[in-house]
């Protein structure tokens, strides 16, 4: 069995610079993020706000705290002060909760939208038509306290490379055109795609972040 700073490392020596590698640590104890913390790891990805909240708590306070499940709206709140990203941007319900909680807490928080591109009916997110025409809402203008930095999907689960690929395709095609609009809360540079799974693929097709749980930490149960 490999340690996970070797499947770290292994998985450094894969990826390009300019794609950051989130660990997605969610279901792991803070045992294991300091493993990987001492290997150099900063940037983490949990899924649900109050194990982000805890583990935010007990760890070092130079981690860059990713929150990259679906959030609720009245759980802003509790990651606020302290969050890095917010991947999972899915309404503008949710982005005015959370341009309301940066208010209170003094910072700008940098979010990505959600979008959907894979089959499965259960994935949160905008459809690719929906976004363009979100950001030409006039709601968004009086938004001070948020910044959409990127977007992030998830492609399929499936063994056809070819769709995956194609999902991939379909959500740097967006990013490209969302970097032409011109609008005081954009500031784009983020595309977070690829998994475990399916990361090589995703960074071929253009992704600069990864979210890698299972290769880094071993499976879930
Ligand atoms: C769990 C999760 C991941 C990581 O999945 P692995 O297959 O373990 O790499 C990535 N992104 C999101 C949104 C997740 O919920």
């Amino acid at each position: 069995m490999t340690t996970i700073a070797e499947n770290l490392a292994q998985i450094k020596s894969t990826i390009p610079d300019h794609c950051t590698l989130v660990a997605v640590s969610k279901t792991k104890p803070t045992s294991a993020i300091l493993q990987a913390y001492q290997a150099d790891q900063l940037d983490f990805g949990e899924n649900k706000v109050q194990e982000l909240a805890q583990k935010a708590e007990e760890l070092p306070k130079d981690i860059r705290w990713h929150m990259i499940g679906h959030l609720q709206r009245n759980k802003v709140k509790y990651i606020a002060p302290f969050v890095h990203l917010i991947h999972g941007v899915d309404s503008i319900r949710l982005l005015k909760e959370v341009e309301k909680q940066a208010q209170k807490v003094n910072r700008v928080i940098d979010c990505l939208l959600q979008v959907h591109i894979a089959d499965e009916e259960t994935k949160f997110g905008f459809g690719t038509d929906e976004v363009m025409e979100l950001l030409q809402s006039d709601e968004l203008q009086s938004l001070h306290h948020v910044r959409i930095v990127g977007l992030m999907g998830m492609a399929t689960n499936t063994t056809d490379q070819s769709k995956v690929a194609a999902e991939f395709r379909k959500l740097k095609s967006l990013f490209e055109r969302l970097k032409t609009v011109k609008n005081h809360l954009l500031q784009i540079n983020v595309l977070s795609m690829g998994m475990s799974g399916d990361y090589t693929l995703a960074i071929s097709e253009g992704s600069t972040m990864v979210r890698i749980g299972s290769a880094i930490f071993g499976s879930r149960h």
